[in-house]
């Protein structure tokens, strides 16, 4: 199945300043992640029957140019089934369908992988897999607890990893061309920050402040609110987990901890 990546520039926090677009196959084909509107996505749009389109979830860095190609190629609109309502709110474009985990869309095969985001999902193409913010070829993936699941997302890289596709495409950067050691990459990440995270409460860290203090070692001007709301995503994670008592404001280990 013929895959082609088309990076379009976008207002990312990714540091590559772009998102891949993808379009799938020549005839019934599947446009991914329009983001937005260049000379080569209209090229590779024209030179294909484009009867599909999609996103890989409803971020604003994925969707800019939904609605106009959408409607060039009188593409179906699918949405992932539940999350109707955000779709329409970020693309504009009301769905003609839905899919769930499991449901093939011309040719492409819907796994869900919530975490970056509730309504992410990636597409398996025979060997491959368009994994959107999942798996990313460089640094980490942002999980914050605004909307992002720490749970969920260790639970989807899990699941990529057991599929054991052979490259990944990612919704920024290159190709991924050894996605187990990628996302064994990812899940050593999450889980190093998870046990410093840990560490900072047991060692007396009770305000998310404090916690980002003991727990980074690097400069975090700049980036502070993301690490605030990553280092709250974990911490919402080890209080489901029972090793933390924490209200969003102050955090104390559990006693058995
Ligand atoms: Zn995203």
């Amino acid at each position: 199945m013929e895959i082609r990546q088309v990076a379009v520039p976008t207002e990312t926090l990714a540091p590559v300043g772009s998102t891949n677009a993808y379009v799938v196959g020549r005839e019934d084909a599947v446009l991914v992640d329009p983001a937005a509107r260049t000379d080569e996505l209209d090229r590779v749009v024209e030179n294909r029957d484009v009867s599909h389109v999609l996103v890989t979830h409803a971020h604003p860095d994925h969707v800019g140019a939904f609605a106009h190609y959408a409607e060039v190629c009188n593409a179906t609109v699918w949405a992932r089934a539940g999350r109707e309502h955000r779709f329409e709110d970020a693309t504009g474009v009301v769905a003609d369908s839905t899919f769930c985990d499991g449901t093939e869309i011309g040719g492409l095969d819907v796994m869900e992988t919530p975490g970056h985001a509730p309504d992410h999902v990636a597409l398996a193409a025979d060997g491959a897999m368009l994994t959107g913010d999942v798996v990313v070829s460089s640094g980490s993936v942002v999980v914050g607890d605004d909307e992002g699941d720490v749970r969920a997302y260790l639970t989807s890289l899990r699941r990529l990893y057991a599929r054991n596709p052979d490259r990944l495409y990612p919704g920024h950067g290159p190709v991924i061309e050894n996605p187990r050691a990628e996302i064994e990459r990812l899940l050593a990440h999450r889980l190093d920050r998870e046990a410093t995270i840990l560490a900072a409460v047991r060692a007396g860290a009770t305000t998310l402040d404090e916690v980002l203090d003991a727990a980074y070692d690097k400069d975090l001007s700049g980036v502070r609110d993301l690490a605030r709301r990553t280092a709250a995503a974990h911490l919402d994670k080890l209080a489901v987990e029972s090793k933390v008592d924490w209200d969003g404001e102050r955090v104390r280990p559990t006693e058995e901890a």
